[in-house]
C-alpha cells in the first residue's frame, strides 16, 4: 500500500500523464495536521535510525541501493508515465542516483564519524573531539524535472548523515515519490524512516513550518524565497537548491564537434527541464559560423515524442509551454533570429528544437529561465568576453567551458557552484563532487562530503586531560600567568614575515 488508501478525509488531487493529459492517479492533499503528524512520527523514527550507527545505516541503505538497481526498469516506467521523460534517460538517471546512494553510505563514518583534532600550545592540556551529529528531521522538497535524481541527492545522503525524513514531491510526481518511499520501507520496515507526504505547495508550505530541523528545497528562485520566509518563523535552516541560466563556452581551440554534441545534449535533453542544463551558449567569433553549422546540424535531428526513439519527451508541466513560448517570441521581436525552429515550435506539450542567435543580453531567452528545448548561441570576441557575459547572470549554478589550453582557468573565473571542461554536466555524475549554486540559484550543497555535513550540526568536544600548573580560565589566575602568556604568544606569534 503507497498511502492515501488510509486518509479518507483528506482533498485528493490527480497525477497525468503529461503527453496525453491521462489522469494516472489520485493522491491525498496532507493539510497542516497531516503534515505535522508525519513529522511527529519521523521524530521517533529519527532516534531510532541515528541509534543504528554509520554501519547499521550503511548496511540498509546498500541493500536499497540493490533495490533500486534491481527494479531499475520498474521505477523507469512509473518516471516515463508521470515526467514524459524517454525511459532510457529515466534509466541514466536512476543510475546515477544508484552510484550516489552507495557513495553516501560508504563514505558517511568517514567524513562524519569522530575524530580527534590537535589542540594548540596554549590548550596542549585537552583532548579535542570534532563529529557531525544528524540534525534530527529534514523536510525534502522535491521538483518533477528529475524526480529521483534531485530529491534523492538531499534524501539519501540526509539518511547517510542519520537523519529521518518527510518527502514532499513534486504534485506532478507523486507516483514516483511514493514508489521510492514504499521501495524504501521494504529494506528499513521497522520504522518510518522515510516518509511522504502528497500535495501542492499549501502542502510544502506547512512542511516549512512544522518544525523539521532543515529544510532541502528544490524549485525556482521565487518559491525558494517563499520557503526561506516562511523558514524563519521557527529559525529552520534550509538548503536551496533553484534553477540556472546556465552557459556553454567555446573557446577558439575547443573541439568543436564535441561542443555541439554537449550543448545540443545539455541544452535539449528532458526536453530543456534541468536545472544545470545549457540555456546559453557563448562561441569565441573565430570558430562562431563552423560550431553554429554543427550545431544546427545535430538539433535538426532531434524529436519530441513519447516513443522509444524520441528524443526527449513532453514539457511536464503544461504553464511551462508559455514561459517558453514568451521567451522565444520576446527574443524574436527584439531582433533575434531561429535558425532552428521558430515562433511556433511551442505549441502543445511537445515542444519542437529551437536555437537562436543574435539575442540581446537584456531578452528574458538570456536573462529567465526558460526550461525549455532551446538554446541561445552568441558570438563573442573571445573566451574572455564570453566568461563576462556568462557572470552577468543573477544565476550561478552550473556552466561548461570547451578549450583546449585554457579549461581550467576559465572554468575557475565562472561564477558557479559546478563548471565542466570539455563536457556537459558531468560534475552531477561525481558523487564525490558537492552540488548547488551561487546567487539567485540557492545556497547549501547536496553530494559529496559537503552534501552529508550539510545535514548535520558539528559537535565539538574537549576533554581536560590534566590540569595546568598555572590555570588561565579561573579565578584563581594571578598576574604572573598573565605575563608568561604575553610572553608566549609574543614568542609563537609576535614575529611578522612582512616586517611590519
Ligand atoms: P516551484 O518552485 O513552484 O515548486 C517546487 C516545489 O516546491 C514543488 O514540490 C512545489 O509543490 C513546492 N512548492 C510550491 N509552492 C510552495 C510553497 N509556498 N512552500 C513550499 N513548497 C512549495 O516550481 P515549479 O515546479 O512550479 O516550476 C516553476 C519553475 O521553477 C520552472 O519553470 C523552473 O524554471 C523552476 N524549477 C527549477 C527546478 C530545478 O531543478 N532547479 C526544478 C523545478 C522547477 P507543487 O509542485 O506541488 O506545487
Amino acid at each position: 500500500m503507497s498511502l492515501a488508501d488510509n486518509t479518507p478525509t483528506l482533498d485528493r488531487f490527480p497525477s497525468h500523464d503529461p503527453a496525453t493529459g491521462e489522469v494516472l492517479a489520485t493522491w491525498p492533499v496532507d493539510d497542516e495536521a497531516s503534515v505535522a503528524e508525519a513529522v511527529d512520527r519521523a521524530r521517533l523514527a529519527a532516534q531510532w535510525w541515528a541509534d543504528l550507527g554509520h554501519q547499521g545505516r550503511r548496511e540498509r541503505l546498500l541493500a536499497w541501493k540493490s533495490l533500486l538497481a534491481r527494479r531499475i526498469r520498474q521505477l523507469a516506467q512509473q518516471m516515463h508515465r508521470e515526467n514524459g521523460k524517454p525511459v532510457d534517460d529515466a534509466i541514466l538517471e536512476i543510475v546515477l542516483t544508484i552510484d550516489h546512494v552507495d557513495w553516501a553510505a560508504r563514505h558517511s563514518r568517514k567524513v562524519l564519524g569522530p575524530r580527534t583534532v590537535r589542540p594548540t600550545l596554549l590548550s596542549a592540556n585537552q583532548q579535542a573531539w570534532l563529529e557531525y551529529q544528524p540534525l534530527g528531521v529534514i523536510g525534502v522538497i522535491g521538483p518533477w524535472n528529475y524526480p529521483v535524481f534531485t530529491p534523492m541527492g538531499s534524501i539519501a545522503y540526509a539518511l547517510a548523515a542519520g537523519n529521518a525524513v518527510v518527502f514532499k514531491p513534486s504534485e506532478y510526481t507523486p507516483g514516483v515519490g511514493a514508489w521510492l518511499v514504499d521501495s524504501f520501507a521494504e529494506v528499513v520496515p521497522e520504522q518510518p524512516v522515510l516518509q511522504l507526504v502528497t500535495g501542492r505547495g499549501e502542502t510544502g508550505a506547512a512542511l516549512c513550518r512544522a518544525g523539521v530541523d532543515k529544510i532541502a528545497f528544490t524549485g525556482s528562485t521565487a518559491t525558494g524565497k517563499k520557503v526561506m520566509a516562511a523558514c524563519a518563523a521557527r529559525l529552520t535552516p534550509v538548503l536551496i537548491e533553484c534553477g540556472g541560466k546556465d552557459a556553454l563556452i567555446v573557446d577558439s581551440d575547443a573541439d568543436l564537434d564535441a561542443a555541439a554534441d554537449a550543448a545540443a545534449w545539455g541544452g535539449l535533453s528532458n526536453a530543456g527541464q534541468t536545472c544545470v542544463g545549457i540555456e546559453r551558449v557563448y562561441v569565441a567569433e573565430d570558430v562562431y559560423e563552423p560550431f553554429l553549422a554543427k550545431l544546427v546540424a545535430k538539433v535538426e535531428q532531434l524529436r519530441p515524442g513519447s516513443d522509444p526513439h524520441a528524443s526527449y519527451g513532453p514539457i511536464t508541466m503544461p504553464s511551462q509551454v508559455d514561459v517558453i513560448r514568451r521567451h522565444i517570441t520576446e527574443a524574436l521581436k527584439a531582433g533575434a533570429r531561429a535558425v532552428v525552429g521558430g515562433a511556433d515550435s511551442a505549441e502543445g506539450a511537445f515542444v519542437q528544437p529551437v536555437v537562436l542567435v543574435d539575442v540581446p543580453e537584456d531578452s528574458p531567452a538570456i536573462t529567465e529561465e526558460t526550461f525549455g528545448p532551446t538554446l541561445s548561441v552568441t558570438r563573442v570576441r573571445d573566451a574572455d568576453e564570453a566568461v563576462d557575459r556568462t557572470n552577468a547572470s543573477s544565476y550561478g549554478l552550473g556552466a561548461a567551458v570547451f578549450s583546449k589550453r585554457r579549461g581550467m582557468e576559465l572554468a575557475r573565473r565562472v561564477h558557479s557552484g559546478m563548471t565542466s571542461v570539455n563536457s556537459a554536466v558531468s560534475f552531477a555524475t561525481v558523487p564525490a563532487l558537492p552540488f548547488g549554486g551561487v546567487a539567485d540559484s540557492g545556497f547549501g550543497r547536496i553530494h559529496g562530503a559537503d552534501g552529508l555535513k550539510e545535514f548535520t550540526r558539528a559537535k565539538a568536544i574537549t576533554r581536560q586531560r590534566f590540569g595546568l600548573p598555572m590555570p588561565l580560565t579561573s579565578f584563581d589566575r594571578t598576574p604572573q600567568t598573565t605575563d608568561l602568556v604575553v610572553k608566549v604568544v609574543t614568542l609563537l606569534h609576535g614575529r611578522n614575515r612582512l616586517g611590519r
